[in-house]
């Protein structure tokens, strides 16, 4: 007897689905892309249903319950996962797991809509006592109505405060559905839609066709920075919709690029159109709110982050990835899908052009373009007519340095503040100095669970690992020599900050890296403020190169280029090509002719030189033979193979036999390995890698599918992650 038979993913660490018996009173309720309670080994669990087929069911188990009444997984976004399981050899179950908003993939039952409490004015004119309740109205009367979240990132503990005006009859308070949306405060831009230059409608026209015929098609729109990217983005969009398809949009952090959200709900959503803005800082019960109105086709627009490829929409017309360069696309653990290669495979699958926009390409995105894989369009000139700003390399090696900032820098500042201009310092390090010293006895103190020095940070008084987050007390003395001479030594962006307020004791000066914008709201308050001209030196880590439009920004320093330079990676001139020229990029945008001083020891290397002038071809063609000779990408494909566990000589034996293994069955891939990885100690594991390279990929292909067998001899105290196509390799 023919029965039905799911086929159902299981988040493990196994790479095949299981099958289980539709029992008669679940077949009509049953759907492929639900959830479902099985028996799993002893215990019961939760499978995603992938296909449904009739057969034998023999002693199959029964299905026991089905949690969706209709499908989270639609049948074009299953494709993908499978797609992505399989090039990314990471087991299916958690491929899906990643993939969707938390508390979907787990044995948590569907997550309920919060509430919150809101309070409104009532009477205003009240006599108030304390003060704290006086500040505290008002604050609540200026706004309207508050939700408490918001209450709390203003007042601290305002919750018997709060009572006290509501008992008093100051305020009213009830409970709504709370939609803690970061943006739904930020004020709609005064936006029109702009007539595009000539530029600009060339790329909107090579890109409609593809959206109008429903066919896949890849574009790199290669655009300097202000050179109206966005401007394209929202006509192609706009072009997606009178089609009537729905667009999908990547940003590399939705946080730092609150300007291009806003710019998209203002030019779309008060013409009606449905956007979902997918960020950390929906609950869980948003996130799974959201997938359920895109499941439904009730979303036309989505704007998200990496994981926001996997977003459920049927009828994708277009993908867009912004700042397609950005390593922020590449997941780094787990399951390490790039968001940005899966966008051309989805645009493949389904039918739609995927247009990826820098002002620094990614060089696999160039070189595909060069191979004419994906069509270049080009956006060479700044909107608002203004120069490209000045670049000027400052060498160190010629100057008087006392603290972090060459004479040539500080008065570059200084001008620049007599004149008013706002100033942006990049030095990519957060924290006051990377690691401490006693200069008694040369001792520096290292995080136990990682092999790297702490950072000092003197405003909390801590010293941090920046890699497993690990706190400690800055010590008096040296635990090794008792003695009492310990010193920060290099700097980071707080000794920065510091630095800059005893030279200009007059300016404003702010801080944007991790640590001041971890709170909600914060990072956003900072970009207020900088748009206000209420700061006129922001200092911060890379975060300031990201997307920014500060007009008011004449003078760009960079410092500790070197730091970068010099970063043990084959893609580090990239990276800081790239980095420089973004930053380099936010000088002089609203008045034209910025200027930029880069202080390094190595000023005369390419990656320096070319980003001085802006140019991107001259450093490609450059870096390009260095990747040739090593057939490194884009020339040729790695994949890295972690092993990591509490062993030390463990871990190490294991990845020896697996190296002997993959060497007596690799073809046309050097087995390069194993050595211990950069951070050869992470958060309590040692790693050792093995390094995969080819120069074709179904050969490397070939190898991965035996990869399985190797795997059974693994010690199950060793774990083996596997990166394909990996970004950083530490
Ligand atoms: P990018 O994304 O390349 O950095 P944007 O799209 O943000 O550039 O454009 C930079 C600025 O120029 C924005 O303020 C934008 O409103 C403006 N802009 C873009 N295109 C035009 C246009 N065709 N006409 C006038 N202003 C434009
Ligand atoms: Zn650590």
């Amino acid at each position: 007897m023919s029965e039905l038979i799911a086929d159902i993913a299981v988040s493990i660490p196994l790479k095949q689905l299981f099958s289980y018996r539709v029992p008669e009173i679940l077949i009509d309720s049953i759907q492929v892309g639900i959830r479902v309670k099985i028996p799993f080994g002893r215990r019961v669990t939760i499978g995603f249903v992938l296909s449904l087929r009739q057969g034998q069911a023999g002693d199959l188990k029964d299905i026991k319950e089905i949690l969706d009444e209709e499908p989270i997984l639609t049948p074009e976004l299953i494709k993908l996962l499978r797609w992505a399981a399989d090039y990314y050899c990471h087991p299916i179950g958690q491929v899906i797991r990643t993939s969707l908003p938390a508390g979907l993939g787990s044995e948590k039952s569907n997550p309920k809509i919060l509430t919150e409490a809101f309070y409104k004015p009532l009477k205003q004119n009240i006599c108030l006592r304390g003060k704290k309740q006086q500040e505290l109205l008002q604050f609540i009367v200026q706004q309207g109505s508050v939700g408490l979240t918001q209450i709390r990132e203003q007042f601290p503990s305002p919750y018997p405060v709060l009572q006290r005006l509501v008992e008093i009859g100051a305020l009213e308070v009830s409970k709504q559905e709370c939609l803690r949306d970061p943006f739904a405060t930020e004020k709609l831009l005064n936006d029109k839609c702009l007539t595009l230059n000539r530029a600009q409608v060339k790329a909107v026209e090579e890109i409609t066709p593809s959206i109008q015929h429903h066919v896949f098609a890849g574009f790199l729109l290669h655009g300097v920075t202000g050179s109206g990217k966005t401007e394209v983005y929202l006509h192609a969009v706009d072009q997606c919709l009178r089609a009537d398809r729905q667009a999908l949009i990547l940003v590399p952090e939705i946080s730092l690029t609150p300007q291009l959200v806003a710019r998209f709900r203002t030019r779309f959503e008060t013409t009606g159109v449905g956007i979902a803005v997918l960020h950390s800082g929906l609950s869980a019960g948003e996130r799974y709110d959201a997938w359920r109105e895109i499941v439904r086709n009730n979303i036309q627009i989505v704007i998200g982050a990496r994981s926001a490829i996997f977003a459920p929409l049927h009828n994708l017309g277009l993908i867009v990835i912004d700042e397609e360069h950005d390593s922020s696309y590449k997941q780094g653990e787990g399951f390490r899908y790039n968001a940005r290669d899966l966008a051309l495979v989805r645009g493949q699958q389904q039918n739609c052009p995927v247009l990826l926009g820098s002002a620094t390409p990614s060089f696999a995105s160039y070189y595909r373009s060069e191979q004419g894989a994906l069509t270049r369009l080009m956006l060479d000139k700044r909107v608002h007519g203004g120069d490209l700003p000045k670049v000027e390399l400052v060498d160190l090696k010629d100057q008087v340095v006392e603290g972090t900032l060459s004479n040539s820098l500080i008065e570059a500042i200084q001008q620049a503040l007599e004149r008013r201009e706002q100033i942006l310092l990049l030095l990519n390090r957060r924290g006051f100095a990377p690691f401490l010293l006693c200069t008694d006895c040369g001792e520096s103190f290292h995080c136990p669970n990682c092999e790297i020095t702490l950072t000092y940070h003197q405003r909390s008084r801590e010293l941090r690992c920046h890699y497993c987050d690990y706190v400690d007390a800055v010590p008096e003395h040296c635990h090794k020599c008792q003695g009492l001479n310990i010193e920060p030594q290099g700097a980071g962006t707080e000794r920065l900050e510091q630095e800059l307020e005893e030279l200009f004791p007059s300016a404003m000066i702010a801080r944007m890296d991790r640590d001041t914008t971890s709170c909600k709201g914060a990072h956003q308050k900072i970009m207020t403020e900088m748009l206000a001209h209420k700061i006129d030196i922001l200092v911060g880590t890379q975060m300031i190169a990201k997307g920014h439009d500060f007009p008011g920004v004449a003078l760009v320093c960079v410092l500790g280029a070197d730091s970068i330079l010099n970063f043990p990676d084959f893609r580090s001139g990239e990276r800081s090509f790239s980095l420089l020229t973004q930053v380099a990029g936010r000088a002089g945008r609203a008045s034209g002719g910025g200027r930029v001083f880069i202080q390094s020891y190595n000023p005369d290397h390419y990656a320096l030189t070319c980003a001085a002038k802006q140019d991107y071809r001259d450093f490609y063609q450059q870096e390009l033979p260095f990747r040739q000779e090593l057939g490194y990408p884009p020339y040729g494909h790695l994949v890295n193979l972690v092993f990591s566990g509490n062993n030390n000589p463990q871990v190490q034996t294991a990845a020896s036999q697996f190296g002997h293994f993959l060497s007596g069955i690799a073809q046309a891939v050097e087995v390069l390995g194993p050595s211990p990885c950069p951070l050869a100690r992470l958060r309590g594991k040692s790693r050792y890698q093995i390094l995969l390279k080819s120069a074709t990929r179904p050969q490397l292909r070939r190898l991965l599918d035996q990869l399985d067998n190797g795997m059974k001899q693994l010690p199950r105290q060793v774990n083996l992650n596997i990166d394909v196509d990996p970004i950083d390799m530490l």
